[in-house]
């Protein structure tokens, strides 16, 4: 095993990548690239990091933050929850007095939306402690060195794998391991192999390559089911002409209504959009749609259609808000928003 390790590390020496976390052991902001990276490619992920460290550089300072401030600062990564455990997490850290961050990994493994691999992760990059971090790359690399045909998003898979790591895990370099490996297959022992294994370091090790099974692996079970859902969204315009002190000329303001939506359960909790009529399957509208967008998220494909009235005056209800158009971008949209808002502005200035 020694040898493997070393030709892992040597490659790793070589080839890793320079990132922003990799640079600092603090706990805090491994963290948070970590919950900033779930979802995210690693490039559209350094700009969202440097960010909420520029602006929250310790965990006290996120705790305190408004949670609107927190998910405007998300807008863009999708997946909302993550921003909100991220928030909670944080006041949970101070609550606990765990600053500057947890230390131990059952106390990290306890903060929302932290699961066993982020866990992992933060305890052996922050802290060198010997817990590996599964992620898909590392499932893959795994699979294929040792040659593992049994799915790996199954309970009795996931167990088969973690049994299989605990053997394989290089206890005496827990944070170079776990770079290591999870960079090999980020970089290297890809989905599409292509015809890497032919000047791959550890192909000498590598079970899948000799019983010549690699790219049938990792297997998987199944994707996940997804469901359709169809949404009918208003967005109401009211032009108000105003005349300012300086300026001779009449200006126009334009200003709509949107809606935090309150469902925790749902998708985009507390996130803005404009009023929206959520129909029970696809049906034909009495009004004229000004865009229609298909949105895919995990587990749900939205059919949005955009509805667009001119209207003399807002029929404002009490859980919509006027906003002046220009205004919008102050509010935490949801994706499927902001994506409207771009191409609808043609259509409406
Ligand atoms: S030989 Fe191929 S499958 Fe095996 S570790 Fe190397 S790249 Fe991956």
């Amino acid at each position: 095993m020694e040898k493997l390790y070393n030709h892992l590390y040597e490659w790793y020496a070589v080839n890793h990548r320079t990132l922003p976390w990799r640079e600092t052991q603090d706990g805090y902001r491994i963290w948070l690239s970590e919950v900033i990276l779930q979802q995210t490619r690693v490039q559209q992920g350094i700009d969202y990091y440097l960010r909420f460290v520029a602006r929250w550089p310790r965990v006290e300072d996120l705790a305190v933050a408004p949670e609107d401030d927190v998910l405007r600062e998300w807008q863009g990564l999708g997946y909302y929850s993550r921003a909100r455990n991220l928030h909670k997490a944080a006041q949970m850290i101070v609550e606990r007095g765990w600053t500057p961050f947890p230390t131990r990994f059952e106390d990290i493994r306890q903060l929302p939306g932290v699961g066993d691999y982020t866990a992992g992760a933060i305890a052996s990059f922050a802290y060198n402690l010997p817990f590996p971090a599964m992620d898909g790359n590392v499932y893959r690399v795994l699979a294929r060195l040792l040659d593992i045909d049994e799915p790996f998003d199954t309970t009795s898979g996931k167990k088969l794998f973690r049994a299989k790591m605990d053997e394989f895990f290089d206890k005496n370099h827990p944070r170079l391991f776990n770079s290591a490996i999870m960079e090999f297959g980020a970089l290297y022992c890809t989905p599409t192999l292509g015809d890497n294994c032919l000047s791959c370091t550890l192909r000498p090790y590598c079970l899948g390559y000799t019983n010549k099974t690699a790219t049938l692996l990792p297997v998987r079970k199944q994707r996940t089911q997804v469901r359709d859902r169809w949404f009918d969204y208003h967005i109401y315009v009211l032009r108000k002409k105003q005349r300012t002190k300086e300026a001779e000329s009449e200006t126009e303001e334009l200003f709509t209504l949107i809606r935090q939506r309150e469902n925790p359960k749902d998708i985009w909790y507390h996130l803005y959009e404009f009023p929206c009529e959520e129909l029970p399957s696809e049906k034909t509208t009495d009004h004229d749609t000004a865009l229609s967008l298909t949105h895919v998220l995990s587990h749900q494909r939205i059919h949005a259609r955009f509805i667009l009235h001119k209207v003399d005056t807002l029929p404002q209800t009490a859980d919509t808000l006027c906003v002046a158009w220009h205004e919008l971008d102050h509010y935490a949209l949801s994706r499927l928003t902001l994506k409207a808002i771009e191409k609808m502005g043609m259509k409406i200035g």
